[in-house]
């Protein structure tokens, strides 16, 4: 019997480290908070991809990222964002 895995994805700063993304493999990524859009479907693709292929060269990483990003967001994916934890500006 397989067991289900996720990767956690944590968003937070990596303006400092110059990184859009960041995997350790260990199960978790970081990628950068402000990230928007196709960019961040990309990156969490990118680190996805170390986390699962580890011995995958960077360049290879990159090049199937960018195709499965473009390839998805043609067919029409999306994040959409349900955030509503914030006040609106009468309340
Ligand atoms: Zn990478």
């Amino acid at each position: 019997m397989s067991q289900r895995k996720t990767i956690k994805v944590t968003y937070q700063k990596l303006g400092r480290s110059g990184a859009w993304g960041l995997s350790e493999g260990f199960g978790e990524i970081f990628v950068d908070e402000k990230l928007r859009g196709k960019k961040q479907f990309e990156i969490i693709i990118h680190e996805m991809l170390h986390e699962l292929f580890p011995a995958l060269e960077e360049k290879e990483v990159e090049q199937k990222a960018a195709i499965m990003t473009r390839t998805l967001w043609k067919e029409g994916f999306r994040k959409i964002d349900n955030h509503d934890k914030d006040k609106l500006q009468d309340e």
